[in-house]
């Protein structure tokens, strides 16, 4: 049994620790992020539910052809091998595994009348592992189409929407309140699983609007409203279709629940697969927020990296969904053993390095590793000696993955809402990227991070000293009030873009709502980027502002430190620029330009701010001859710097962010750590030193500190599949240490090795030799 902890100690624990470790931190620090999160207190010797217990997941997602070729003795010792505690089997939906006694209920070609999904779930449970039904219930065959047709989703012209030979069924239709409550049902009393998930629970996206009779029902009683005729954003009506088509989702979802739970006990619970990825969040209705408050356990289908974010994606969705659902829930993540991408090869075995470190990315963000294979037949044998060395690991160093708080000074606000909203049609490209070049500057410069919801500022922002706003247009009043009271209380921001430009429905407001703190103000049309007004129309109005173009590149002026308004000499005929430069312009001693390559208009900055950086606009690229400055200097900000007491407040207006996640310009990174520190007041709680590209994740569990460092640095850094892992090293490291005491002791759970540590001033310090994968530091 795992050892847990108390609210009430946990808080005394985080407090001290706080206060300890992290001088100067306390001055906002009222009452530390994570006690909020903490877990129930366990009393007695009561057993936790087995969806608290299952830390170690397997699935083979079942083949219509398996049932005459399923070994289910080899599966066994698969099993066995990989030590895992649950599995998810297929059992019903779009196509049954097992006799179901609804005879539209389409079994697998090949079953027969056998019971695969039964016979699994018997040996799962003889060996001592619970069992997930899975579900993937959203589309039928032709012949439940005619038998129901009413049922189904239909299009503006009253079709039926469909995929390749399926019907879609609608979700506000009888399907989901009376059929499949029946099914959910039978299968309990036939077969006893302990749980249930669901592939595609949500339905039809927001890319298809149902005009069946079921939703024009529903809709009018709800709204007064007929439904929309098309997606526009500026449409009051639009806007109400997709919060109602939000609540019907959360509708499903608790339906579910009481289904399960009154026909398998309280144990026995739904809960349906979600992405780590907002934008497909939003895209599917699956409010990520709403979901993790109803969730027991957080199943998540996010099987693969992309090239865009790489692995250290992984570690932030554990980070993400465990703000939101607290550390005390299990988060397992179905990560693909087969070839997931780019291209797609379903019984090919992934390279081992690529699918081993997309599994440690996961766990050293609070993700539970689940190995996935479809098929339960493979020619290509490799992938089956992947999960395994990874698995024995979590299963050896289990105390120190779970139950585990983490510490971070620096919080990266987003919210769905903002993504709908404000991302509207191009939300990959005005929220998604400026948030990843964040998170990797962060991860580049080794500062830890947690991501915070914008509706839980007021109560978990309270341990961080900085919040991160990247082009979060859309913030509604409280969440504005809440960013007021942060800085209030001594809590900095650094905000870019169109941030608090807009509300929560996405209309403008006549300036930034943040403005006396951002201590500038809208002139006119900002051009910095802002989503489109209606469908398709995104890339043009929105991309505009920071698409690469081939007849401009245009710059950021590095100024000496100026005061209130930016009133340089003309261009062309003054001296070099000379002065004391602005600590956030560390490491650009040497040049007076920073490549830049977005628009940026005009502000009206207030005299208390300082302007370190200015716009030099677009001159031409080709013919070589033309690359010259037409306008060397404007008074355009790209970045505006003010003090409000101890609060320090970065607006930097230039969509660096971005254009880091799109570019990945060295210099704009650097630029973003440095205003993160600065804004920071230098305190953040790791430092690390030495050479490649690494992940650090922070936690505290009793009496003690742990840190994870994942290796990212390889061949395939920025690009999949990843085949030979590069080891790194040496790397010195200061952390907290436990409690702030004077001495610790250090060991490294994959060297195997116990380094030296000196403590001062309540900071531990020590090196690590090398990592090739990854290392975790446990300091006692
Ligand atoms: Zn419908």
């Amino acid at each position: 049994m795992r050892q847990r902890h108390g609210k009430e100690r946990g808080e005394v624990t985080r407090r001290q620790f706080i206060q300890d470790t992290v001088a100067g931190v306390a001055a906002v620090a009222a009452t530390p992020v994570l006690a909020a999160l903490d877990a129930p207190v366990q009393t007695g010797g009561s057993k936790l539910p087995w969806y608290r217990r299952a830390y170690l997941w397997g699935q083979t997602n079942i083949t219509e052809k398996d049932p005459v070729r399923y070994d289910i003795d080899w599966w066994r010792g698969y099993w066995k091998r990989t030590q895992v505690q649950a599995v998810i089997i297929n059992a019903g939906g779009i196509v049954a595994y097992y006799p179901s006694k609804f005879p539209l209920h389409h079994r697998a070609e090949f079953l027969g009348d056998r019971d695969l999904f039964g016979e699994l779930t018997k040996a799962a449970h003889a060996d001592g592992i619970f069992v997930m039904a899975r579900m993937d219930s959203n589309r039928t065959a032709d012949d439940f189409f005619k038998a129901h047709p009413d049922w189904f989703a239909r299009d503006a012209n009253g079709q039926p929407y469909r995929a390749a030979d399926k019907y879609i069924a609608c979700i506000n239709s009888p399907y989901y309140d009376e059929y499949l409550p029946g099914v959910l049902r039978e299968i309990i009393e036939r077969s006893h699983p302990d749980g249930f998930t669901d592939n595609s629970w949500a339905g039809l996206g927001r890319e298809s609007i149902c005009y069946c009779e079921n939703c024009t029902r529903k809709f009018k009683a709800s709204t007064g409203d007929g439904l929309p005729r098309k997606a526009d954003w500026n449409d009051r009506v639009y806007r109400r279709w997709i919060m109602w088509s939000y609540a019907r989702r959360t509708e499903v979802w608790e339906l579910n629940n009481r289904i399960t739970r009154a026909a398998g006990g309280p144990e026995c619970i739904w809960s349906g697969m979600n992405s780590g990825w907002v934008t497909a969040q939003a895209r599917s209705f699956r409010d990520l927020k709403d979901v993790c408050a109803r969730a027991d356990i957080l199943m998540l289908d996010h099987q693969r990296r992309d090239d865009d974010t790489g692995f250290q994606q992984n570690g932030d969705t554990g980070k993400r969904v465990h703000m939101l659902a607290g550390w005390d829930k299990l988060a397992p993540e179905s990560m693909a053993l087969y070839e997931s991408g780019p291209g797609y090869y379903r019984v090919a075995s992934k390279p081992a390095a690529e699918a081993r470190m997309w599994m440690i990315a996961g766990i050293a963000g609070g993700i539970q590793p689940w190995w996935h294979h479809v098929g339960a037949y493979h020619e290509d044998r490799r992938m089956y000696s992947t999960a395994e060395p990874v698995m024995r690991w979590w299963k050896t160093n289990e105390r120190y993955l779970v139950d585990r708080t983490p510490v971070a000074t620096v919080g990266v606000v987003w919210s769905q809402r903002n993504t709908d909203f404000f991302g509207r049609d191009a939300s990959a490209d005005v929220v998604d990227a400026p948030y990843t070049g964040f998170m990797h500057a962060l991860v580049r410069a080794r500062i830890p991070y947690l991501p915070i919801h914008a509706d839980d500022i007021a109560r978990q922002a309270s341990a961080m000293n900085l919040l991160i706003l990247p082009n979060v247009g859309a913030l509604s009043d409280a969440q504005v009030g809440a960013l007021q009271q942060f800085a209030a209380r001594g809590g900095s921001l650094f905000a870019t873009g169109a941030t608090s430009l807009f509300d929560e429905w996405g209309d403008p407001r006549p300036d930034f709502a943040l403005t006396d703190l951002f201590a500038c103000h809208r002139v006119g049309d900002i051009v910095a980027p802002r989503p489109s007004t209606g469908r398709g129309g995104g890339s043009a109005d929105a991309g505009g502002a920071f698409a690469p173009s081939p007849s401009g590149h245009t710059y950021l002026r590095v100024l000496p430190e100026l005061r209130g308004r930016v009133d340089g000499p003309r261009a062309g005929d003054e001296p070099a620029v000379s002065g004391t430069r602005h600590p956030v312009l560390r490491g650009f001693e040497e040049t007076d330009l920073l490549p830049y390559g977005g628009s940026l208009s005009q502000l009206r900055v207030d005299t208390n701010a300082v302007v370190p950086l200015t716009f030099v606009p677009p001159f031409p690229t080709y013919p070589p001859e033309t690359a010259w400055m037409r306008e060397p200097k404007t008074d355009i900000p790209g970045l505006v710097l003010s003090d409000h007491g101890t609060a320090r407040v970065a607006y930097m207006p230039a969509d660096l962010d971005r254009r880091y996640a799109r570019e990945h310009l060295p210099d704009h990174a650097r630029l973003l750590a440095n205003v993160v520190r600065w804004a920071s007041h230098d305190r953040i709680p790791l430092t690390v030193d030495g050479t490649g590209l690494i992940d650090c994740h922070l936690y505290e569990q009793p009496g003690r500190i742990v840190l994870h460092v994942v290796n990212l640095t390889s061949e395939a850094t920025w690009r999949a599949p990843l085949d030979e892992l590069i080891r790194v090293g040496p790397f010195r490291v200061t952390m907290p240490s436990p409690k702030g005491r004077a001495t610790a002791r250090a060991r490294l759970l994959i060297a195997g090795t116990t380094p030296a540590v000196s403590v001062t001033d309540g900071r531990a310090s020590l090196e690590i030799a090398s990592i090739l994968d990854h290392e975790v530091v446990v300091l006692e």
